[in-house]
């Protein structure tokens, strides 16, 4: 435990988050959320079809005072009330992640507050304790975002077991890339899940579930697979239906998901079922996940969409979990770029 801090049993944790394209702030007590605010360079960077981290920089520069400002506002406390500043300190952009960083680190200091270094994925996973606030672990999760795909054995709010991940592409990646050979803007996701709603699933897909893998994944024969049935109709000149494509290739990639992630619950006893990261924000995986859940008698705690997304309330979340272990960071924190699975799912007992 960090000697510098006495903690209590429901602080106030101000969370910021500026990883990617979305500058968030959020003030929690506890696991009750107090505010949420967002402010987001989504429209411009789809401009030029992708995040431009420069842009996103400049950006997050521009709002992250104003969005902190508004969420301690909204709050309803002063300042001195916080009782930490959590902040998402990697993986994402370098250039955007530094704005979080020393925005919290000089806050921090300014208000004399633990500061805590968040990793963004467990700020996806820890998303689910603000949906509800009796969850406990043990449960099985399924994380799926842009950068990862796995399921988790979480056994501790602080200690997971990586049951299967996948071998090559994310699916929130495949998403994205096929959603640009469909020609569809970003982000990806959500515009092929809305596409998605107009077709049928009549377009051939490659087997999800071959030798069955135990609980990996693959994604990029599914993407290569795709991309080769639109470009190979384009050289012939025929037509095909893009809503199909997006309809065929989101229920196989999603199917997938759902089965072993309840496949693993029933392996290993457990009971609970919590999802995070932003493909679970998708319809389709929401629905397909609380059926087959309800089917099995499993609960599933499932993340508001807004909250699967990125925001600032998970890394408050995150933080309240370090916060209890007294993981507080030192003012030489910096950001990192990128950080891997296994790194993020260790929990470093920090100040003994
Ligand atoms: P994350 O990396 O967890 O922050 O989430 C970003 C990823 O989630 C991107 O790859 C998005 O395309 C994907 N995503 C967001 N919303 C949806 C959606 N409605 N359906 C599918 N994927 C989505
Ligand atoms: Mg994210």
């Amino acid at each position: 435990m960090d000697k510098r801090f006495t903690t209590k049993e429901n602080p106030i944790i101000l969370g910021i988050e500026s990883s990617c394209d979305e500058t968030a702030a959020s003030v929690v007590c506890g696991r009750k959320i107090l505010s949420d605010e967002i402010v987001s360079s989504a429209d411009i960077q789809s401009l030029y079809g992708g995040v431009v981290p420069e842009i996103a920089s400049r950006a997050h520069t521009d709002a992250i005072a104003k969005v902190v400002e508004r969420a301690v506002k909204n709050a309803g406390i002063d300042y001195s009330q916080i009782d930490a500043i959590a902040v998402t300190y990697g993986a994402g952009l370098l250039g955007a992640l530094l704005v979080g960083v020393s925005f919290a680190k000089a806050f921090a200091y300014a208000l004399n507050k633990p500061l805590i270094a968040v990793n963004h994925i467990r700020g996806h996973l820890a998303a689910a304790y603000l949906q509800d606030e009796t969850l406990k672990p043990p449960f099985i999760t399924l994380l799926a975002s842009g950068g990862h795909t796995a399921i988790l054995h979480t056994k501790t709010e602080s200690e997971f077991e990586i049951l299967g991940a996948t071998t090559d592409d994310a699916v929130g990646e495949a998403f994205d890339k096929v959603a640009r050979v469909l020609g569809l803007k970003y982000p990806g996701g959500p515009n092929i899940e809305r596409l998605a709603k107009e077709g049928k699933n009549t377009v051939p897909m490659p087997q999800m579930f071959k030798g069955n893998g135990g609980y990996n994944f693959s994604y990029s024969g599914l993407k290569t697979a795709v991309i080769n049935y639109c470009h190979t109709k384009e050289q012939k000149g025929e037509t095909y239906e893009k809503a199909d494509v997006a309809s065929s290739f989101q229920s196989t990639a999603l199917d997938v998901l759902v089965k072993k992630t309840v496949a693993a619950a029933k392996e290993r006893k457990v009971s609970t079922v919590t999802a995070g990261g932003g493909v679970v924000a998708n319809g389709y995986l929401r629905t397909a996940l609380t059926n087959a859940c309800e089917k099995e008698g499993l609960k599933l705690v499932l993340p508001e969409k807004r909250y699967c997304t990125d925001n600032a309330a998970m890394i408050a979340s995150e933080g309240l979990v370090q916060y209890k272990l007294g993981n507080f960071a030192d003012f030489d924190l910096t950001a990192k770029a990128s950080i891997p699975l296994s790194a993020t799912l260790k929990t470093v007992q920090n100040k003994a």
